[in-house]
């Protein structure tokens, strides 16, 4: 069994201390981007974009595949929009982003 010497693992700790600090960020950075928050909805023209764009985008945190879980019609703060519940197939975050339907045309 390895013990480990009290500066070590003090160095672990800050280490693992500076990764949080840095998923925090990048969380943060994610919510700014479009599609982060339901105020940031994406304008897609049809419900079936929502998996093309949701497959096509990589995990903020680690670049991994991200992997639709479910693909909901919501109305958050007073704004219907789409939600794509996803999960990273890498590091399992679980992540949401919002598309908006727009320019639906009317026959
Ligand atoms: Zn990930």
């Amino acid at each position: 069994m390895t013990r480990w010497p009290s500066s070590r693992r003090a160095l672990r700790r800050a280490r693992a201390r500076e990764q949080a600090k840095l998923v925090r960020e990048q969380e943060r950075l994610a919510r700014l981007e479009p599609g982060g928050t339901p105020e940031r909805a994406l304008p897609i023209e049809s419900p079936a974009e929502v998996e093309v764009i949701a497959g096509a985008t990589p995990c903020p945190l680690c670049g991994g595949t991200l992997r639709l879980v479910e693909h909901a019609a919501e109305v958050l703060a007073g704004i219907r929009v789409r939600v794509a519940h996803l999960t990273c197939t890498r590091c399992g975050t679980a992540r949401a982003r919002y598309f908006r339907l727009v320019g639906q045309t009317v026959h």
